[in-house]
């Protein structure tokens, strides 16, 4: 494993880009962001596209210029009131909601709406909802796989539906993570299902175990509708140079958003409290992360905090250190009680996902074998080993 030489971006994150001189993609982008980056261009590029939309939704009569996808957290509140506020756009908001909402979740899409937006939320069936949950944890370890692809798929689906012009996403991954091996890092967001989060849950990846296509309709992204209509799909951070997940949790909050404000931050796994609100399924997640690939949320914060010059690389190590990868007993309470299974078949599960050539067993726990921020030289004589499956060893 080894780490860019800016941030603390790990090169296990699949489909990571690196340079020549060991940077990352993420941190290029933030340089270019500050340099080579024509902002001015891509201005009057979203003012034309936003002239479009505009333009189209009055020749068919579309009672809105664009429809959003949120969550209801803070990308979905600068999203959204940067929309309607600064572009002008008449917007709808399209929520895919995950299954047990947390009342915080709750709050923040009620308060985003409250600022005077129409909301059409698409409730997946729960019966499906668990189903897949469960498959996607037994099968890859991912928890929340399918109900993201549901919110990212709620709006190209409402697009279609009410015929609405354009759809505005937020973040494209390709740039702000650096994943940008085979994605488009460019502001068209058609090309959204060739990121990670979405990869291996479409329909037709979850189409087996008595569950057909008509079964998984809210999973389904209409992309050959939306084309066929001309929709037009854009990520707002590739034309909003102010886009920052802190600049978005500070706007947000000056808004009304409410965070994770009395869960304790080694029961979360991180140091901020603004991201991953709407469900607690994210949280034991992040920790299978973790252990799969020796970095959790924590990581990813930092990284956002290092390029934006608010911490040192050395103060990062600290914060990873103390907080990545932790996920409070009863967060795991939550998914067992979730999917059904007991806490032995959780941790039997973890067990099975958990990367033998970065962490070892000890006393019962596993441990890392690399060191935070120090480039580790991983033994490919792991990969084979064949650990011994048992209970109570995962340290929470
Ligand atoms: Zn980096």
């Amino acid at each position: 494993m080894k780490y860019c030489k800016k941030c603390l971006q790990p090169d296990t994150r699949p489909n990571i880009f690196f340079n020549d001189e060991g940077v990352c993609g993420a941190c290029i982008y933030e340089q270019q962001k500050n340099t080579t980056i024509d902002w001015e261009s891509r201005k009057k590029e979203l003012e034309s596209i936003v002239k479009e939309a505009k333009e189209r939704a009055v020749s068919s009569n579309s009672p809105y210029d664009c429809v959003i996808g949120v969550s209801g957290g803070k990308d979905s509140h600068f999203q959204a009131l940067y929309a309607k506020e600064k572009l002008g756009l008449r917007v709808l908001l399209g929520n895919g909601a995950p299954d047990g909402i947390t009342a915080v979740g709750q709050h923040n899409i009620d308060n985003l709406c409250s600022q005077g937006f129409d909301l059409i939320s698409l409730k997946p069936n729960p019966v499906i909802a668990k189903k897949l949950a469960k498959k996607a944890f037994f099968d890859t370890g991912n928890i929340v796989a399918p109900s993201e692809y549901a919110l990212w798929s709620s709006a190209y689906i409402i697009a279609d539906k009410f015929n609405i012009p354009l759809i505005i996403q937020g973040e494209n991954a390709a740039l702000t993570l650096g994943i940008s091996k085979n994605s488009d890092t460019s502001g068209n967001a058609l090309g959204v299902l060739n990121i990670n989060t979405l990869s291996g849950c479409r329909a037709d990846d979850l189409c087996e175990d008595g569950l057909g296509k008509k079964d998984l309709y809210m999973y389904d992204f209409p992309l050959s509708n939306v084309k066929e209509k001309n929709i037009v799909a854009i990520w707002l951070q590739y034309y909003a140079k102010e886009w920052s997940q802190i600049g978005n949790a500070d706007f947000a909050v000056a808004r009304g958003l409410l965070g994770r404000m009395s869960e304790n931050l080694h029961d979360i796994g991180r140091y901020r409290r603004f991201s991953a609100l709407d469900s607690d399924l994210c949280i034991p997640n992040q920790m299978i992360k973790y252990y799969k690939f020796g970095f959790g949320y924590a990581t990813d914060e930092v990284c956002y905090d290092i390029r934006e010059g608010r911490i040192s690389r050395e103060d990062a190590v600290w914060l990873v250190q103390e907080y990545d990868g932790k996920c409070g007993e009863r967060y795991v309470d939550l998914v067992c009680d979730y999917l059904g299974i007991t806490k032995v078949e959780f941790r039997n599960t973890l067990d099975k996902f958990v990367n033998r050539k970065l962490f070892e067993k000890v006393k019962g726990c596993w441990i890392p074998k690399f060191t935070v921020g120090v480039d580790f030289e991983e033994d490919e004589s792991d990969i084979a080993e064949d650990m011994p499956q048992s209970v109570h060893y995962i340290k929470l």
